[in-house]
């Protein structure tokens, strides 16, 4: 019963019965090789070799989840994307569910793991949550090689003279100290790194100069792993990073420092996807991280593509709501992956809705206020208006949504129906879920909706095509998805994107939008569906490994920090059992 029971305790106990991956291995028809085993529970896929067998064969029905604005709580994406998978193999799918690996930086702050919940979670939870295969340390370790390279040689060329340097073969690439575009990672949420000065001491220690960290996750180096669809493809758009600018303002990239071949060197094992398993038994793949700031927030393409082939339903998650993570999913994700969504899943609390409604505030580490947890038909009818909003959303892009009612103990029947009466009158299907509270037997109507959703015509198409001018592309998202009446560009971004839109060579780059998941604008704010609105966008930065440029309206926050509670103070190992303890 998961009201009594703690997620990491419901993890545990399905733990005694996992199956081993071998047999995970074996429902998605790998064959000899494909399956690479770390431990008896987790594995690697050689994404090459399973590829080539796989490539030619037809996709299956690919799904994905997002959902309304959400409460700083989370509404149960990932839940529900595990919920999902379960309903569809209870009603004699195959599924596949496809995941991001979580960060240290969330799982020891506030936020904890990013399994799911209840009896709707992916295991072992323990790995899952810990590192698992080591792809996060790969970035953390080729993202820092690359600093070491940058910083060693500003220091050589700083010490030696032209004749020196030529006698080792190394040419002068002025780095610019005030213009380096990168800092140091870690996978944890380390406020007191932000700002540092490196380089104190002699000579021989460095260059004298400022620089800080960033947490491991938002890496450019991760957006390159969600968006690579294969080796070649990754070790291109890693020589493509740059780093930063000469004096003269030149571009220096990786391979101006050699240090791009390397880099990929150890990235080598991230490239191949984690296999785990859900607890009744289904296979998830786990790639890629999260953070939808300058990366897309999403699981790989590489899981997607390899997973639409090997089930019959792909599920994956796209960070955050239909505005921002739906939108990266739609326009960026699928035009590197080739796939199309066949239905989009939009999961709405009544939480959440209630809180558009115009409800308290809803905070993290706090106790809820009595309107979440009673009836109150008038708020909850209220907020529906940001349902309605991501239900056009997902309508645009041609695929067909769903809207799950992710349904908590608390709510009441009669609020429930005020939901679903609104989503099918907003032209969605529509199905309540308990999958939280009772597994697959609880999804057996959201599979039902999904299968029926995916059996209709796809039109899905992109919003905007590549030969559309940038601004009128940012202008397209801002007005038809996010309510915008217009578009406010600063200075400094209108001078950058209008030299990106003359740049051949990004002009041709997809859009990666950087803004709050907390409101459908731009201010965490403004609930509901706002209206009379414009959308500011303060800079435009270009990731051009990745291949993005990442116009921006509101903060990008790097390196998040650790508040107060943090979830590492109920985290421990049991002793006796070896077992890890309090995650959550
Ligand atoms: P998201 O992926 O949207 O951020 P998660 O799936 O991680 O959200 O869920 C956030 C938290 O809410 C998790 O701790 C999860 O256990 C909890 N949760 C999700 N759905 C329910 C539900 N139906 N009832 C109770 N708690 C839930
Ligand atoms: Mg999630």
């Amino acid at each position: 019963d998961p009201t009594k029971m703690a997620d990491w305790q419901i993890a545990e106990a399905a733990e005694t019965q996992m199956k081993s991956i071998r047999e995970i291995g074996e429902k998605l028809g790998l064959q000899d090789g494909e399956l690479i085993p770390m431990g008896r529970n987790v594995a690697k896929i050689d994404y090459n070799k399973a590829w080539s067998r796989v490539k030619n064969s037809k996709p299956g029905k690919y799904v994905d989840v997002t959902a309304i604005t959400p409460t700083p709580l989370g509404e149960g994406k990932t839940t529900t994307t595990m919920g999902l998978v379960e309903g569809l193999g209870k009603i004699g799918k195959k599924p596949v569910g496809a995941i991001r690996q979580p960060s240290g930086g969330p799982t020891f702050n506030i936020k904890g793991s990013a399994a799911g919940g209840g009896l709707a979670q992916c295991i072992p939870l323990a790995p899952f949550t810990l590192g698992l295969t080591g792809d996060i340390d790969a970035i953390t370790n080729a993202h820092n090689l690359c600093m070491v390279a940058l910083t060693a040689r500003m220091q050589h060329e700083h010490n030696y003279d032209d004749e020196r340097l030529a006698q080792i073969g190394i040419e002068r690439l002025n780095i610019d100290p005030d213009r380096v575009q990168i800092k140091w990672v870690m996978d944890f949420c380390a406020q007191s790194l932000r700002n540092i000065t490196i380089g104190k001491g002699g000579k021989m220690d460095g260059l004298e100069m400022e620089s800080g960290f960033a947490i491991s996750v938002s890496s450019e180096l991760m957006a390159i792993l969600a968006v690579s669809n294969s080796l070649k493809d990754m070790r291109e758009r890693i020589a493509g990073m740059v780093v930063a600018y000469s004096t003269s303002g030149a571009e220096i990239t990786t391979a101006d420092l050699e240090v791009d071949g390397a880099m990929c060197a150890i990235m080598l094992e991230a490239i191949n996807p984690t296999l785990i398993q859900t607890i009744e038994g289904n296979p998830v793949l786990v790639h890629a991280g999260p953070f939808a700031n300058i990366a897309i927030g999403q699981n790989s393409v590489i899981a997607d593509m390899l997973g639409t082939r090997m089930g019959d339903y792909l599920v994956t998650e796209s960070g955050f709501a239909a505005d921002i993570g739906f939108e990266k999913f739609w326009n960026l994700k699928c035009r590197c992956s080739g796939l199309k969504p066949d239905a989009v899943v939009i999961v709405a609390t009544v939480r959440a809705l209630k809180m558009h409604g115009g409800g308290p505030q809803v905070k993290p580490g706090k106790p809820l206020d009595p309107a979440y947890t009673h009836e109150e038909l008038a708020l909850l009818e209220k907020g529906c208006e940001n349902l309605k909003a991501h239900i056009n959303i997902v309508k645009k892009s041609g695929a067909s949504p769903v809207v799950c009612i992710n349904g908590f103990y608390t709510d009441t029947e009669a609020e429930h129906n005020l939901v679903r009466r609104i989503a099918e009158e907003a032209g969605a299907r529509c199905a309540v879920s308990k999958h939280w509270e009772l597994g697959g037997d609880g999804a057996v109507e959201l599979a039902q909706a999904v299968v029926e959703a995916c059996e209709e015509e796809n039109r899905f198409e992109f919003l905007y095509d590549l030969d559309m001018p940038l601004m009128e592309r940012v202008h397209k998202i801002a007005t038809e998805l996010y309510g915008a009446d217009g578009v406010d560009w600063s200075e400094t971004a209108t001078k950058k994107i209008e030299a990106m839109q003359n740049d051949p060579k990004t002009v041709e780059m997809a859009i990666c939008m950087v803004k709050t998941h907390l409101s459908l604008s731009h201010d965490p704010d403004f609930k509901g569906a706002p209206k009379g609105w414009r959308l500011p966008i303060r800079d435009v930065l270009i990731y051009k490994g990745a291949g993005f440029i990442v116009p921006v309206a509101g903060d990008i926050k790097l390196m998040p920090g650790t508040g107060s509670n943090p979830g590492f103070r109920k985290i421990d190992v049991d002793t006796d059992t070896g077992k890890v303890t309090g995650l959550f």
